[in-house]
């Protein structure tokens, strides 16, 4: 039997994937299909199972609303449970509640999950809280786009005027020098605070602050464009110390995240935790490697290495998801030591409850042999490295020279990355950004092909570029560009360390 479908309207909130809420993440998870408007953060998109039909609204009014909600109910119709993300809340402008209406009208089954809104999110970014008991007892809010010729319009500003309180105009920046003077007009002083937020919750959050009267002006000076909200109101005034978005190091830096998509996540959020706007533009990826017998061959005889080297997290998952298909009990792994070049690696390890044996300090095929030289001689010692299949060679001429015999064994292959889900690469490519940072030499080299670093950074003068460590900045620099820090620890931590250092000193 064809199973019933439904449509879910789902409010994505006003920017900060963070804010989703855990019925929305559930749904999206689920859906065969998610069809989102354009203010909605694309990140929330890698929610969806893979192969799940993903439809944009498109820019602005590309898809006409009515083609929207016949396209819900088809969906519907034909048995598929449809995400509908909107910005926001589905019911705060938006017309999510037309879209109800015509699900309701069609007999499709619906649900409506609430969202964080834009109206009370941008504002506490920005450091504004809607209501504060010494200032104000309620808030209004109301569209700035209800055209002043029409006497609704009217009617609706010479109300605000006079309502006490916090106001928030949405959807009222084209129109913010028209609707504040009416307002003012209508008896509510220029002298009263005013703040305008675009963006707001997001990376690229962009804020101001004077009165009623300067809004306008200081709006125009400053370029703010939609999505904007204006609030006005004493609570205005609590923005200089309650202002704890925007006071991170990091904010207003745009960081170019390269990475493999599935390590970029903790980095990224830490880089957004930090205040960073985080353009994703993944340059490599992980895949399995050419000679999948070699790996087999190697899983076979596990038992007769001294030594199993894991020389990247990479090498880690890509072994181990390759072992987990021929074995099913970890004891298969054997009794052979294991060596982790670095602490990502390590930690890796520690994920399967798997104890380490050695981490060198360095990355250097002769600190590795000597860290596990130290255990006992490496003479005939029978080592297994597990590593990329472009690795160098260094670690196991190193190994050799310690009388050891090592079998190089690639368990997965790097590939450059091409995806662009989220639209950050034309965002990069128009507007650049403070800093691109590279966590191994294959993301600096496939970077490199996929963009040209040269002919940006020429582009984009004031790019800066941010090394990993001493093997990754000695790719960087055969290209011929140079990097402006170079993590003191070899990490994605000390990396992050050492930009908030650099821009905070
Ligand atoms: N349903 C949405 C609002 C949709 S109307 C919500 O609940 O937030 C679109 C308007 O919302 C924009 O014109 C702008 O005024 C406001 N808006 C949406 N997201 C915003 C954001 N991140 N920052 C500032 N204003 C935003």
């Amino acid at each position: 039997m064809k199973s019933k479908g439904a449509v879910y309207l789902v409010g994505a909130g006003p920017g900060d994937a963070g804010l989703l809420t855990l019925r929305g993440a559930e749904l999206i998870g689920r859906a065969d299909t998610v069809v989102y408007d354009l203010l909605v953060n694309p990140a929330l998109l890698r929610l969806a199972r893979p192969g799940a039909e993903l439809i944009s609204r498109g820019k602005r009014s590309q898809m006409p609303q009515e083609k929207i909600t016949a396209m819900l109910i088809a969906k519907a119709g034909e048995g598929k449970l449809v995400v509908r993300l909107k910005g926001g809340d589905p019911y705060v402008f938006g017309r999510g509640a037309e879209e109800a209406m015509a699900l309701a009208e069609a007999g499709i089954s619906f649900e409506v999950v609430p969202g964080v809104s834009s109206v009370v999110a941008a504002p506490n970014y920005a450091g504004i809280p809607l209501t504060h008991r010494d200032y104000c007892s309620s808030f209004t809010v109301f569209t700035g786009h209800e055209a002043e010729e029409r006497a609704e319009g009217q009617l609706l500003y010479s109300q605000i005027a006079k309502i006490p309180g916090t106001k928030v105009a949405l959807m009222g920046t084209d129109t913010l020098d028209e609707w504040t003077k009416t307002v003012m007009a209508h008896g509510l002083s220029p002298d009263t605070p005013a703040a305008i937020v675009q963006w707001g919750t997001c990376g690229k959050q962009k804020s101001a602050d004077g009165t009623l009267g300067t809004i306008g002006g200081l709006a125009k000076e400053k370029k703010f464009s939609p999505p904007a909200l204006v609030i006005v109101g004493d609570v205005v005034r609590l923005r200089s110390r309650l202002n704890w978005f925007e006071k991170r190091p990091l904010f207003g830096k745009r960081i170019v995240v390269t990475r493999a998509r599935n390590n970029a996540g903790e980095f990224s959020q830490k880089l957004a935790d930090l205040g960073a706007e985080v353009l994703e533009i993944p340059a490599i990826k992980r895949m399995p490697p050419e000679d999948k017998q070699n790996v087999v061959d190697a899983m076979l005889s596990l038992n007769s290495y001294d030594w199993l080297v894991f020389t990247s997290a990479n090498g880690v998952t890509g072994f181990f998801d390759l072992f987990f298909k021929h074995f099913h009990d970890l004891r298969d792994l054997g009794g052979a030591k294991i060596a982790a070049v670095g602490p990502a690696t390590a930690a890796k390890l520690h994920e399967l409850h798997l104890q380490v044996d050695a981490v060198p300090d360095e990355f250097l095929g002769k600190k590795i042999a000597e860290t596990m030289a130290k255990h006992s001689s490496l003479e005939n010692c029978k080592i297994c490295l597990l590593r990329a299949d472009t690795a160098n060679a260094d670690l196991p001429r190193a190994l050799e020279e310690f009388g050891a015999i090592a079998d190089d064994i690639a368990v997965y292959k790097t590939v450059g990355e091409t995806e662009n889900i989220s639209g950050d690469v034309e965002d990069f490519l128009k507007n650049g950004a403070d800093w691109v940072t590279f966590t191994s030499g294959s993301t600096a080299q496939f970077f490199h092909a996929r963009f040209d670093l040269l002919k940006l950074s020429r582009q984009f003068p004031q790019m800066k570029l941010a090394s990993v460590g001493p093997e990754t900045g000695k790719v960087i620099r055969a290209l011929g560009l140079e990097p402006k820090i170079e993590a003191r620890e070899h990490t994605a931590k000390g990396l992050l360390a050492e930009l908030v250092r650099a821009e905070t000193s």
